[in-house]
């Protein structure tokens, strides 16, 4: 099937000036128009009378709407997989698994729409009934990054649109196509739910640009902004600025601490999928692996061979574990980065570029080990792309101050036998991340618990567990069904 036919059946328009290239041979897959500043402004307007109408429809029809929205995406999960892995160059495996994850947080939100649970808190006053309510909060602004094109939206739209509030989607200018891809497939649904609003859900494209006139419009009351810790540092003030509410899910600089006792195979395993899988550019990225010295030399040399074996080539074939980076800039950063652990003393084991005769517009490496005297210089940065930096450690004290002392918090994994390692590394001493795993690598998360992290991790909470509360807005109401008017804090204000 051509891309135009992929496209098609998908039941994308792809028109405009602006070509989309695959990273999987450099190919021109798609065109699309970019917004300008006016119909940005008109979609905004839109998805706020959009809200004003959907907030009032009762919450498990809602959720109806959403489980329709599911059954498209399980009907189009091959098509739309495979749109991810074209223009995203993930392997069809994690392109499917990508869709997976979109039909799996449309059934949890189905069911979160019969339980947006308040409470009914006791009050001081007799005759008084105090109670906390969640209400619908807005039209909610999603940007999202290149490497998880349409799950991470799926994660916050799902739940919004549960929640009440209508959805404005500017995706990552290098995957428009799966954006308008999975658009079509929500307006499929719309229609069979009959009497959606107008404008309920739209996507914005263009370059940063577009994403800055959302962060900056003080009708969207929520912000939720997946991408790079620059891109949050940048959105996160002008946000802030008009008292708008943002939800930041940036870049991870995640480490796996092996201890003595742990099962090696199965830590190889986690290693390989979690630091090559996706060539790397997952924000749960095994980027860092805090080895203690009894064990050092049983698996790197393990490691080592397991990445010989690894194939590379295009993300579409079977059998191909690590597929190419995003772009050329992509590739020039791993370089750069590798050039920069050498001259601190590293030992660079694989890098470079690969299969550069099949693709030469396209930009696939080979996985890098680097062996580091101690962490330090380039190994605090986040460079999104395969390489993983080893360092040896004496014990678990080390091991959870070295895993703690990078600027990042989002996911963290400790390999271990012993009981009492696990819990100190989950404990409140332990790992300062979001998430904490024990005998898990750091990637590939479920839906059903709350997915972000720390620190200039941005601190956002996506997904499962109570995420749902940032799309709503929270309501205490105090109902007098006295004929009195006793004031709290046991106040007199009486009128003699
Ligand atoms: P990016 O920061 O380059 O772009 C992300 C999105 O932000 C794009 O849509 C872009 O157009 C937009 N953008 C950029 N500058 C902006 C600004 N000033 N205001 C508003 N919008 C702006 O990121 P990327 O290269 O697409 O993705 C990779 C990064 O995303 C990595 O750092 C990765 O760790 C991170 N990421 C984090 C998570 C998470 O859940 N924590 C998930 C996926 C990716």
């Amino acid at each position: 099937m051509t891309s135009a036919e992929l496209l098609a059946s998908l039941g994308v328009a792809a028109k405009g000036d602006v070509a989309v290239r695959s990273p999987v041979d450099g190919a021109t897959i798609g065109h699309v128009a970019y917004d300008t500043p006016a119909s940005i402004d008109a979609k905004v307007a839109a998805a706020v009378q959009a809200f004003r109408v959907w907030r009032e429809v009762p919450a498990p029809r809602r959720g109806e709407l959403v489980r329709l929205f599911g059954e498209e995406l399980r009907t189009n999960k091959a098509a739309l997989g495979r749109l991810v892995s074209l223009e995203a160059g993930k392997i069809l495996q994690e392109g499917l698994g990508e869709v997976q994850e979109m039909i799996d947080i449309c059934d949890f939100a189905v069911g979160l729409s019969r339980q947006l649970y308040g409470l009914t808190i006791a009050s001081e006053r007799p005759g008084h009934r105090m109670m906390e309510t969640w209400q619908p909060l807005g039209p909610v602004a999603i940007i999202s990054a290149f490497n998880f094109p349409v799950a991470v939206w799926a994660w916050n739209a799902c739940l919004a649109l549960v929640c009440g509030d209508s959805c404005i989607w500017k995706p990552s200018e290098k995957t428009p196509l799966t954006a308008l891809a999975t658009q079509a497939l929500l307006e499929k649904a719309i229609a069979r739910f009959g009497d959606a609003p107008d404008g309920l859900s739209s996507v914005v494209l263009g370059l940063a640009d577009a994403g800055k006139a959302l962060a900056a419009d003080s009708r969207i009351p929520l912000v939720s902004a997946t991408g790079s810790t620059r891109m949050g540092r940048a959105l996160g003030p002008v946000v802030a600025e008009r008292f708008g509410r943002s939800l930041l899910e940036l870049g991870g600089n995640n480490a796996m601490i092996v201890m003595p006792s742990a099962d090696l195979e199965l830590a190889v395993r986690a290693i390989l999928f979690a630091a090559v899988g996706t060539a790397g550019q997952r924000c749960t990225t095994l980027r860092r692996l805090l080895v203690h010295k009894d064990v050092y030399d049983a698996l790197v040399p393990r490691l080592k061979a397991a990445y010989g074996r690894v194939t590379i080539g295009s993300p579409l074939e079977a059998g191909t574990l690590v597929g190419p980076l995003i772009d050329k800039a992509a590739f020039e950063g791993m370089e750069k980065a590798l050039a920069a652990a050498k001259s601190d003393g590293g030992v660079v084991s694989g890098g470079g570029r690969a299969l550069s005769e099949t693709y030469p517009d396209a930009f696939y490496a080979k996985p890098a080990l680097v062996e580091m005297p101690g962490q330090q210089g380039v190994m605090l940065h986040e460079t999104f792309a395969p390489i993983l930096y080893v360092v040896k450690i004496a014990s678990l004290e080390e091991g959870i101050a070295l895993q703690n002392g990078v600027p990042q918090g989002l996911s963290s994994c400790i390999f271990t036998r012993d009981m009492q390692e696990a819990e100190r590394f989950v404990a409140a001493g332990g790992s300062d991340c979001g998430i904490a795993n024990v005998n898990i690598g750091p990637s590939g998360a479920e839906i059903g618990g709350a997915f972000g992290g720390e620190k200039e991790t941005g601190g956002g909470r996506e997904s499962g567990s109570d995420s749902w509360k940032a799309y709503m807005r929270r309501q205490t109401a105090t109902v007098n069904y006295s004929n009195a008017l006793p004031l709290a804090q046991g106040i007199k204000f009486d009128v003699v």
